[in-house]
């Protein structure tokens, strides 16, 4: 597949008919082990499900190859694939992490990892110096999100790629927002790419899955299977088969997804009960020119916060189409109050010095029509003001 380009890569990725009945879909392979004939000759290579299953194999064959990497690993929740990656560091090393990361997270590695000795600063990524100051001995990675989770900031990819490789430390980004259809890190140096595919990946808000993704020449393909065989939290063969099908449709998805944000965007910026609006797609968003050289477009997640005077809790509670929900990236639109919601788990005065203020939304826009999207942000806002 890697001759072919990307929107035939996501339809065909990851495995050819099968030889024995043509079907052209992976099958689910819906069994724990394999018959072995001899001892020590398993069947096909497969041994036990944790170690590989055929189902998943083509699920991680197909996101290695859409992202470009070497090898691909699939896990049951983003948190369960971030973990697996934060446990390729030892005691006594630190990870710089960007500050607006998503909060869970922040929370594995502020509540579980530093107990195992692992450290992490947060450090604003969107000024490179602010990651390079931080750099030592103890440093071992730089972990980012861009955009970022609710404030969208964007990072710059090749910049924080050159500054590990300069230090010899590890480069990670977690791609959920953009997906590899909008944004591939590590075609542009990055060493790990993490997603929670429970998102666009998956599409449909049916499905909680995680992926990891090694660059080619890092070493770290083997220690990551290794890791991914020894802890266990690897996807069931269902889920990896929900999560290839959803994946076959994510470059039609994204588009609408993205023309429908662009056209709220356009909207909210113009309405008066809108204080400010964060889109790095739109030309007045501080990210938008750097985010064009590293993404073809600025994804279909944004955040505003309201004007004063007007309430949130009114303008979320008058809301008739758009949910109220945790989580992003499913076909129907979703709003978030990330203050209470995502970002609970961060504290009230880091959140504040971060910027995620109390009036802030998130919206994750699906692919309904963007004029019934807007009516009903529109009569939400209208409802909402005091
Ligand atoms: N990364 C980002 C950017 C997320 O938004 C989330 C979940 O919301 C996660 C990771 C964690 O993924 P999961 O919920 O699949 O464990």
């Amino acid at each position: 597949m890697s001759n072919k380009r990307f929107a035939t890569k996501l339809v065909h990725g990851g495995f050819t008919p099968d030889g024995q009945t043509g079907a052209v879909n992976v099958p689910i392979y819906q069994t724990s082990t394999y018959r072995q004939k001899k001892l020590g000759e398993p069947t096909g290579g497969w041994e036990y499900s944790r170690t590989g299953n055929p189902t998943r194999a083509a699920l991680e064959k197909l996101i290695a190859e859409l992202e470009g990497g070497e090898a691909g690993f699939a896990f049951a929740s983003g948190m369960a694939a971030i973990s697996a990656v934060l446990m390729l560091f030892n005691a006594g090393d630190k990870i710089l992490v960007s500050s607006n990361v998503y909060g869970g997270t922040f929370r594995v590695l502020d509540k579980v990892f530093t107990r195992f000795g692992l450290k992490y600063e947060l450090v604003d990524s969107t000024k490179l110096n602010n990651i390079e100051e931080k750099i030592d001995s103890s440093v071992k990675a730089i972990y980012i999100e861009t955009p970022t989770n609710p404030l969208l900031e964007i990072t710059d990819l090749r910049g924080v790629a050159e500054i590990s490789k300069k230090h010899g430390i590890l480069s990670i980004v977690d791609n959920t927002f953009m997906t590899p259809y909008l944004q591939r890190p590590i075609e542009l140096g990055i060493d790990i790419v993490v997603h929670s595919a429970t998102k666009y990946l998956g599409g449909h808000s049916d499905l909680i899955a995680g992926l990891a993704i090694v660059a080619n020449g890092t070493g770290l393909a083997d220690r990551l299977a290794f890791i991914q065989n020894s802890t266990g939290g690897v996807l069931q063969p269902f889920d990896s088969f929900l999560l290839i099908r959803g994946i076959r449709t994510l470059g039609v998805r994204m588009d609408r997804h993205v023309s429908n944000t662009e056209k709220i965007v356009s909207y909210l910026i113009n309405e008066p009960a809108v204080n400010r609006v964060y889109y790095p797609g739109h030309p007045s968003d501080p990210g938008y020119s750097l985010n064009l050289t590293q993404a073809s477009k600025g994804g279909a997640m944004l955040s505003f916060e309201l004007a004063p005077g007007y309430s949130p809790e009114k303008f979320l509670e008058n809301l008739n189409l758009i949910m109220l929900a945790e989580s992003l990236g499913g076909v129907e639109s979703l709003v978030c109050h990330p203050a209470s919601m995502t970002h609970a788990s961060i504290p009230a005065d880091i959140r504040k010095k971060i910027g995620i203020s109390d009036g802030l939304l998130r919206l994750s826009v699906g692919i309904e029509d963007a004029d019934d999207l807007i009516d009903d942000i529109k009569q939400a806002l209208e409802a909402s003001g005091r």
